[in-house]
C-alpha cells in the first residue's frame, strides 16, 4: 500500500485502458522501478466499450467487465490505489488526492479520460435525463432501459446509437434526434450514414434529422417531454445524452499545462513538461504543421499507452499508429481503419446489408469504412497500412477478390 510523500517512480492518474495499459507494458519491457496506479473509480479497472453493449443487455448484471484479473496488479508489483487526484504540483514532482494522500512521480502520466458532455437547455438536470460513461451509468441505464417506455436518445453518434439498439431490442419507443442531416457525420461517410440509418429503421427507431433539443420538460420532477427547435414535443420517460465527450483536462491546465480540449501534448505525448506524457482520450496531439487532434479510441489509449511506456524506458521514435474504431448497433458491426476527409474519392462495394467505403487520396487508400464486412475490411486494412496506389475500378468490383489487389498493389512509400 502506497501513501507517503517520497516514493517516486511513475505515477499514473486514471485507470481506464490507457493508464492500465501503460502500467502493463512498463512492467513487460522490464521496468523496474514503483509504478502507482491512481484509479478515482470505486471499481476495478474495466471495459468502457462494453457499457453500451454487453452491459445493457438483460443478462449483463452477472458479467464481469474487469480489464484484467484480480491478482493483475498487486502480482506484478503495480501499487493500484483508490482514490482523486485533486492537485498536481510540477515544482516538488507531487501529486495530492482530495482526500490529501500524497505521492511523488519521476515520470507522470495522466491518462483521465474526460466525461460525457452535458446539454446546457433547460431540464437537463431532471431525473430520468442518462449519461452513459461510467459502470455505474451502465448498471442505471439497463434498469431505466428496462423501465421506460418513451426513450429519445439525443445525438446520432455511436454511444447514442449503440443505446437505441439496445432500446429498440426491448421493443420500447425509440427516438434519435440529430442536430445534422445524417448520423455519425463526423466520422463516416454518407454511404455508412445511410446504411446504419435504415438499419435502425427497420428496428422501428424513429430519426430526426436536422433538429435540436431546447428543453427537457418535467412531468412532476421527472423527465416527461422533450421539445426541439423544430416545434415537436416527444413523450419520454427516459432521455439519454449522446452528445458527445469532454476531456478531463483541469488537473494539467490548473498546474499551468497547455490544453486545447484536452492536454497539449507533442508526438512523443508529452506535455511541455518532460516528465509528465498524458494519453488516451484527455490527449491533444499536436503534429509537426501545428494541428491538433484528439481521438476517443480504445486502439488509440492502448497504443499511445505503449508508446509511452517505451519512451520512458528511452525510446525516442514518435508516436504513431493507424487508428481503428468499431461499433456495434444491434445486428450492425461498423469498422473504421484509418482517417478519411470530406475531399477523399470514395468507392464502394455493397453487397445487400454488407457495405465496404475506401476513402482514396492521390490513389493511395487511406481509409476504409466496412458495415457487416469484416473479411474485406480485414484484407482492405491490409493493403492500407502498406500505403499503395490501387486500381479505382478493381476496387469496386465486388466480384473481384480483394486479396489479388493486395498482391499486386504497388508500393508508393512516403507519398501523401
Ligand atoms: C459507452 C462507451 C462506448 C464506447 N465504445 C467504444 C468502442 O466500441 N470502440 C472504441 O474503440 N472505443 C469506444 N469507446 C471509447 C473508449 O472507451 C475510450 O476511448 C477509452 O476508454 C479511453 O480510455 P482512457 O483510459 O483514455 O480513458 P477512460 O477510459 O475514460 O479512463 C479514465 C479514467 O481516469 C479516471 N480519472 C479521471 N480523473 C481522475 C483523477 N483526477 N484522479 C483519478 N482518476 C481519474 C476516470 O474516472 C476514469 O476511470 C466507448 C466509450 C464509451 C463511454
Amino acid at each position: 500500500m502506497m501513501g507517503a510523500a517520497g516514493q517516486s517512480g511513475v505515477l499514473i492518474v486514471g485507470g481506464g485502458h490507457a493508464g492500465v495499459q501503460i502500467a502493463a507494458s512498463l512492467r513487460e519491457a522490464g521496468y523496474a522501478d514503483r509504478i502507482t496506479l491512481v484509479n478515482g473509480e470505486p471499481h476495478r479497472p474495466y471495459d468502457r466499450p462494453s457499457l453500451s453493449k454487453e452491459a445493457l443487455d438483460d443478462a449483463s448484471a452477472a458479467q464481469d467487465f474487469s480489464l484484467r484479473g484480480e491478482d493483475f496488479f498487486a502480482s506484478r508489483g503495480i501499487d493500484m490505489v483508490q482514490a482523486r487526484v485533486a492537485r498536481l504540483d510540477r515544482d516538488s514532482k507531487s501529486v495530492v488526492a482530495q482526500d490529501g494522500r500524497e505521492w511523488r512521480y519521476e515520470h507522470l502520466v495522466l491518462a483521465t479520460g474526460g466525461r460525457p458532455r452535458r446539454l446546457p437547455v433547460p431540464g437537463a438536470e431532471l431525473a430520468g435525463v442518462a449519461e452513459l460513461r461510467s459502470l455505474d451509468d451502465a448498471r442505471a441505464l439497463r434498469v431505466a432501459l428496462e423501465a421506460a417506455t418513451n426513450i429519445v436518445i439525443i445525438g446520432g453518434g455511436f454511444i447514442g446509437l449503440e443505446v437505441a439498439a439496445a432500446a429498440a431490442a426491448r421493443q420500447r419507443h425509440v427516438t434519435v434526434i440529430e442536430g445534422s442531416d445524417r448520423l455519425m457525420k463526423r466520422v463516416v461517410t454518407p454511404h455508412v450514414s445511410e446504411i446504419v440509418a435504415d438499419y435502425h429503421r427497420s428496428c422501428g427507431v424513429e430519426l430526426h434529422f436536422d433538429d435540436r433539443v431546447t428543453e427537457i420538460r418535467g412531468r412532476g420532477g421527472v423527465v416527461g417531454a422533450v421539445l426541439t427547435a423544430e416545434g415537436e414535443e416527444l413523450a419520454a420517460d427516459l432521455v439519454v445524452l449522446g452528445v458527445g465527450m469532454v476531456a478531463n483536462d483541469e488537473l494539467a491546465a490548473a498546474a499551468g499545462l497547455p490544453t486545447d480540449h484536452g492536454i497539449l501534448v507533442d508526438q512523443q505525448m508529452r506535455t511541455r513538461d518532460r516528465a509528465i506524457f498524458a494519453i488516451g482520450d484527455c490527449a491533444a496531439v499536436e503534429d509537426e504543421s501545428g494541428r491538433v487532434h484528439r481521438l476517443e479510441s480504445i486502439q488509440s489509449a492502448t497504443d499511445q499507452a505503449r508508446h509511452v511506456a517505451t519512451t520512458i524506458l528511452g525510446n525516442t521514435d514518435p508516436y504513431s499508429a493507424t487508428p481503428w474504431f468499431w461499433s456495434n448497433q444491434g445486428a450492425l458491426k461498423v469498422q473504421i481503419v484509418g482517417v478519411g476527409n470530406p475531399g477523399d474519392r470514395t468507392v464502394v462495394r455493397r453487397e445487400g446489408n454488407r457495405l465496404s467505403v475506401f476513402c482514396l487520396r492521390h490513389g493511395r487508400l487511406v481509409a476504409i469504412e466496412s458495415v457487416n464486412d469484416p473479411g474485406t475490411h480485414m484484407v482492405g486494412r491490409r493493403i492500407l497500412e502498406r500505403g499503395e496506389v490501387l486500381d479505382e475500378h478493381t476496387l469496386a468490383d465486388g466480384d473481384y477478390d480483394l486479396r489479388q489487389v493486395a498482391k499486386r498493389a504497388v508500393r508508393v512509400g512516403g507519398r501523401s
